[in-house]
């Protein structure tokens, strides 16, 4: 797989500071889309979509060090 890294400048991350950081998407050929925000201060969020159209989202907070959201999307099963 290969991915794609753009950079971003002045988000909000996840822990309420407004910083800079990267995107980075990958895909496969089975239509499964890894989506990743890292911040400057530390947060990362990312997105996995599947092919059969669920999506999966976790949410790293720096200052807490751990997974403060780890959601399944309405579209499982919906
Ligand atoms: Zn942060």
């Amino acid at each position: 797989m290969v991915g794609m890294r753009t950079n971003f400048t002045s988000e909000q991350a996840p822990c309420g500071r407004t910083v800079d950081g990267e995107h980075y998407r990958e895909e496969d050929d089975q239509g499964l889309i890894i989506y990743v925000q890292h911040y400057a201060c530390g947060c990362r969020q990312s997105r996995h979509e599947y092919h059969d159209g669920s999506i999966h989202t976790q949410v790293v907070r720096h200052d807490k060090k751990k997974v403060v959201s780890d959601d399944f999307g309405p579209e499982h099963g919906a």
